[in-house]
């Protein structure tokens, strides 16, 4: 991973600040857990585990994202909408990184500019609820919160939130943070075998020709740059890859909150780039403050409910000093909104003339059920929504700096619509996620080519 640039320079550390202060404040969507010797008992484990990543590699990145607030550079974020124990294998996570290498050449090659890379992964593995229970057949039971808290069976058992799943995520999150950088370092992401990244099912693929196109003229691209310039072009044999997760469980964050001889303040070694999802996103709230003194970039989901002044607030409380590339928004309004919700916090911001990096998360708001019982989003919604954001954000004399995906590299069928066109009965062939619907390889392709359709215009 590159150096970091030494321009980005602390800010001061809130005085009142402590890696625990948060546990003064309402803290929502944290499980109760039943024994409170047990945990004590898990964090001061957790507390001595190594880190999962470092300090140099985040600040690496909020320098990256700094660039992308001026136009540099574009985000693409993506990954499962949780990722499960199971789920930790050596097919699903290549599969999952050759979709965001793929997707990524296709927005290098449209927009003409860097794209950063951030998985939605290693560590994805608590969930916001909208209930803290359910009931099924008269038996009332507490709500799956994400394999890091407890279990998706309908049991007592495998519902009671259990500490020692935290020390599982940590080893899990490790597993695919080494898999996934010995891959980028053994020369998996090299632009030079874009062919490494292919996926066997996509041969007839309605996108196949397109990408080969680009793949194409990428490659000719390369090797004129080599032929002229008598040497490899630098740079384009590694590729910096970055996580990120929902840093929700906020005793486990806490665990792995930790200074560094090098760097002063205090970073969460957990991830990049932890975000605050919409329902604990208040300004009072014990998420902001915890987020409030990490030094990580952080990012925070907005949803259609906040207001402009919402908004300022929690500027003032994430990123009072105006640091570059220390805060992102990611909207999430649904396709039949952005147009209402939008351009109030557009013009707010602006007219403020605070620096944040705008991203649009085009799932979350778009999220329906069919007749059948599914929980789906239809491509038309999520690529309506993307074109609108790209739109208002040129009205307002904002910049849509990045996207925000739930995907896999699976041939799954949970998302309605795209090339092949899926119908709700396609649904049931191949529907796997246990919480939202994800972008299937197809799909997330499309939108890559979408960004740059729309960019071009
Ligand atoms: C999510 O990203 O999976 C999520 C729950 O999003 P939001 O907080 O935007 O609803
Ligand atoms: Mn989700």
């Amino acid at each position: 991973m590159s150096t970091p640039d030494r321009s980005i320079h602390a800010v001061h550390l809130p005085s009142d600040w402590t890696a625990a202060s948060w546990r003064s404040r309402p803290a929502l969507q944290l499980p109760q857990y039943p024994d409170a010797g047990e945990l004590a008992g898990v964090l001061d484990e957790l507390r001595l585990l190594p880190p999962l990543v470092t300090s140099w590699e985040i600040l690496a990145l909020k320098q990256q994202l700094a660039e992308a607030q001026e136009g540099k550079r574009f985000l693409l974020q993506g990954g499962d909408c949780a990722e499960s124990f199971d789920a930790c294998t050596s097919e699903l996570i290549s599969n999952r990184l050759k979709v965001l290498l793929q997707m990524s050449l296709v927005l290098v090659h449209g927009l003409r500019k860097p794209v950063i890379r951030v998985g939605r992964f290693a560590g994805q593995y608590a969930k916001p609820r909208s209930a803290d229970s359910e009931t099924l057949n008269g038996v009332t039971l507490p709500s799956y919160r994400g394999d890091m808290v407890n279990a998706p069976a309908f049991t007592p058992e495998a519902r009671r939130p259990d500490p020692r799943r935290m020390i599982k995520a940590h080893a899990r999150s490790a597993m695919t943070m080494n898999f996934v950088r010995a891959l980028i370092d053994g020369g998996f992401a090299d632009l030079h075998h874009p062919e490494y990244w292919n996926l066997s099912w996509v041969g007839h693929s309605p996108l196949a020709e397109e990408y080969r196109h680009m793949v194409q003229a990428i490659g000719d691209a390369v090797r004129f740059m080599e032929t002229i310039s008598g040497e490899e072009v630098h740079n384009l044999n590694r590729v910096d890859f970055y996580t990120s997760h929902e840093a929700l469980l906020l005793p486990y964050e806490e665990a792995l909150t930790r200074q560094v001889p090098r760097h002063w303040g205090w970073f969460n070694l957990s991830t990049h780039y932890p975000w605050i999802g919409m329902r604990t996103a208040a300004v009072d709230g014990a998420h902001a403050e915890y987020f409030r003194g990490i030094r990580n970039p952080i990012a925070l989901k907005v949803g259609p409910s906040v207001t402009p002044d919402q908004l300022l607030r929690i500027i003032d409380l994430l990123n009072p000093e105006d640091e570059p590339g220390r805060l992102s928004f990611i909207h999430r309004m649904g396709a039949a909104h952005i147009a209402d919700k939008l351009p109030p916090l557009l013009d707010a911001v602006r007219r403020d003339g605070r620096r944040v990096l705008w991203v649009c998360d085009p799932m979350h708001g778009n999220t329906e059920a069919t007749a059948n019982g599914y929980k789906t989003r239809r491509f038309n919604n999520i690529g309506s929504e993307l074109e609108q954001a790209f739109d208002l954000h040129a009205a307002a004399g904002t910049r849509l700096g990045g996207v925000h995906l739930e995907l896999t590299g699976e041939d799954v069928t949970e998302c309605l619509g795209g090339a092949r066109e899926l119908t709700e009965t396609d649904l049931e062939r191949a529907y796997r996620s246990t919480v939202d619907p994800r972008l299937n390889y197809e799909q997330a392709l499309e939108v890559a080519m979408l960004i740059v359709r729309k960019q071009a215009q």
